[in-house]
């Protein structure tokens, strides 16, 4: 049994600011106030010296950092995530892979999910494509999937790897998707999709939202509205996300809001309501040089056109980034950093908040988000 005391609890009703969590084995089995919450005796005491402690970061969207992609080296990118407080993450493939490069990249996955260790923050897999609009997002050039939708390919990525994806992102204007969102279904009846890297309308969007659309693949970021009229403002994906109640929208927040400006995070914010935005950190591995009037920003990447192709982002920084834009607290920061993504993701009754029963996934912050420790089911992480 585990007892942190010195705690700034962070539960999803608001924070308790002199607060206990008491942890044996993999599990949560209390928190309270201090006093009211009754201390075994025998119990190892971790002084949390006054630090929040909140539920672990949940990161679905996420390729890679610190020189390790998702695709490659799976293990030593989750390890370099874990340390900054994601004890969820569900690595994520660039589309530049092709249908056996997906497969083989899979299996690295599925490899480093069995290995325990840093593993075990391991999800599964966010495919960030290979049905989205070539368009839109970076290195367009290297698209591998711009052609028509063909089950034979699909069915090969869905029979070897779709037990461990849980978000599939398309763009629902092209033609096809249905039979592809289906099979997927019947093979994994958990996961779910995205809309991204499109400039689908409302109505294409409403059409395929029934076979599982949960989010938005980063909102405000590779889509366009297109309108039908000239001069009119048109409903492409984040018009339809903002409007519609149940959908969330996936936020990058860095530091300069290059993403997603200042004035438009605190617009989504405004518009899906805290309960509705997930934060993600859409990092990226690249040795390409950022534009020079971007050189002094630290967390953006860019592809070898300069055009912007991800970040450098990890969920603490994150959650530094809105707060910092929006102007939103620490108890809300978490709830889009850890509860949102782990509602979306369907595990919600095992992580995501700091409950009795639930995992004993746990990150201790500062009151700037850095993170001071780490616990990945019961365990301190290094
Ligand atoms: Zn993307």
């Amino acid at each position: 049994m585990v007892c942190i005391k010195n705690a700034k609890v962070v539960l999803e009703g608001g924070i308790i600011w002199d607060g206990v969590v008491l942890v044996d084995g993999d599990r949560i089995v209390a928190a309270g106030e201090a006093g009211a919450v009754e201390i075994p005796a025998g119990a190892e005491i971790v002084d949390a010296n006054g630090a929040y402690v909140g539920p672990g970061f949940v990161d679905i969207h996420v390729h890679g950092g610190n020189g390790y992609s998702f695709n490659k080296d799976p293990y030593e990118a989750a390890e370099h995530f874990l340390a900054h407080g994601e004890t969820t993450i569900l690595g994520t493939f660039y589309f530049d892979l092709g249908r056996d490069e997906y497969i083989a990249a899979a299996e690295r996955v599925r490899e480093a999910m069995n290995r325990g260790g840093a593993g075990d923050a391991l999800a599964g897999i966010y495919m960030e494509g290979p049905y989205m609009n070539p368009k839109y997002g970076s290195n367009p050039q290297g698209n591998k999937w711009k052609g028509d939708i063909c089950a034979e390919d699909y069915e090969a990525i869905v029979d070897s790897f779709g037990d461990i994806v849980r978000m599939w992102a398309i763009a629902p204007e092209r033609e096809g998707l249905v039979p592809f969102m289906q099979y997927v279904k019947k093979v994994n009846p958990e996961a779910g999709f995205a809309f991204g890297h499109c400039e689908a309308n409302a109505e294409e969007i409403r059409k395929v939202k029934k076979y599982g659309l949960i989010t938005q693949t980063h909102c405000m970021d590779a889509t366009n509205s297109v309108s039908k009229w000239f001069g009119v403002r048109g409903n492409g994906p984040d018009e339809t996300c903002l409007a519609d109640p149940e959908i969330y929208a996936e936020l990058i927040s860095d530091s300069l809001g290059v993403h997603v400006n200042s004035d438009n995070q605190r617009l989504i914010l405004k518009a899906k309501g805290v309960d509705r935005v997930v934060l993600i950190s859409d990092s990226v591995v690249s040795d390409e040089k950022a534009p020079d009037d971007l050189a002094h920003v630290k967390d953006l990447v860019f592809d070898s056109n300069g055009w912007l192709g991800g970040s450098k982002l990890t969920m603490d920084a994150a959650c530094r980034n809105i707060m910092h834009h929006t102007n939103c607290g620490i108890a809300q920061a978490f709830l889009m950093a850890s509860r949102n993504p782990a509602k979306v993701l369907g595990m919600y009754d095992e992580i995501g908040s700091i409950e009795e029963g639930k995992r004993a996934n746990l990150v201790f912050v500062d009151d700037m988000f850095n993170v001071k420790k780490v616990m990945l089911n019961g365990k301190f992480v290094g």
